[in-house]
């Protein structure tokens, strides 16, 4: 029963998290003001009313427009809401299974990180879906939280030396291999949002979890560019922005790295 309340609190609190990413994300990118100012229909400006701004269930009685001007919300919206509220639960749920650290202040600063890092991800894999922007804001965050918990994990001897090293190393690597190609495609193939999420992941996941990152990224846009073209939802050449491939890649390399590493191993 607790269990069900508390599930039922988080996916709540994170729909509103959620809420704030899709404010955060359309004024970053539009230059507006972060705190001042009340969310505004983005056709007719006006305001909306704080029960026409309920994540998820606003969106479902409004029927996907806005109550004035009558112009269609993005589902973009009610699906962020939904995914980090669904992030919030999983990571309750799952958090026994991941959250292993007991020593101070880890047993805190473990769950507290990577419930940061997701909602993060999440933001930025929208962000540049949407409106092909990566904001430096969270490029910036997330390099700096990362920074600070592999320090700190290592300080505390945590997290070995070696292993600090190999991360450092990946984020050398990956912001070469990301640093050449946007000066190849000059800047068409690979943003510079790309290169500046580059090592922040790359320290997030480690080495050789990177390898795994890069990899999946690449296969999934792969398929994802080509079905498109397929569908004729777009020209050959055409951009799809790469961010989100690479967030997706890095949770799986979060998740399941170790494993496919150790399966690759054993094909070669
Ligand atoms: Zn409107």
């Amino acid at each position: 029963m607790t269990f069900l309340l508390v599930s039922g609190l988080l996916f709540l609190i994170g729909a509103i998290f959620g809420s704030f990413l899709n404010v955060i994300i359309y004024r970053t990118v539009n230059d507006e003001s972060w705190v001042w100012g009340r969310s505004k229909c983005e056709n007719c400006l006006k305001q909306i009313a704080w029960y026409d701004n309920i994540p998820v269930i606003s969106f479902l009685i409004l029927r996907a427009r806005c109550r004035w001007c009558r112009k269609p919300i993005s589902f973009t919206h009610p699906v962020l809401e939904f995914l980090t509220g669904a992030l919030f639960v999983w990571w309750y749920w799952a958090g026994s299974f991941f959250f292993q650290l007991t020593q101070r202040p880890f047993q805190t600063l473990q769950p507290l990180f990577w419930l940061t890092v997701g909602v993060i991800l999440l933001a930025i894999f929208f962000a540049d879906l949407l409106y092909y922007q990566i904001p430096d804001i969270l490029s910036g965050s997330l390099l700096i939280i990362t920074i600070a918990y592999r320090v700190a994990l290592t300080l505390f001897g945590v997290m070995q030396l070696r292993d600090l090293g190999f991360a450092v190393m990946a984020v050398v690597l990956g912001v070469l291999f990301f640093g050449s190609l946007f000066l190849i495609t000059k800047g068409k193939g690979m943003g510079l949002g790309d290169v500046k999420i580059a090592a922040p992941l790359a320290l997030l996941v480690g080495w050789p979890g990177f390898l795994v990152t890069v990899f999946g990224a690449f296969v999934m846009g792969a398929v994802v560019a080509l079905s498109l073209v397929v569908a004729k939802r777009r020209k050959f050449g055409q951009v799809v922005p790469f961010g989100p491939f690479l967030i997706v890649g890095t949770f799986v390399a979060l998740l399941w790295g170790d494993q496919l590493v150790a399966w690759y191993l054993t094909l070669i």
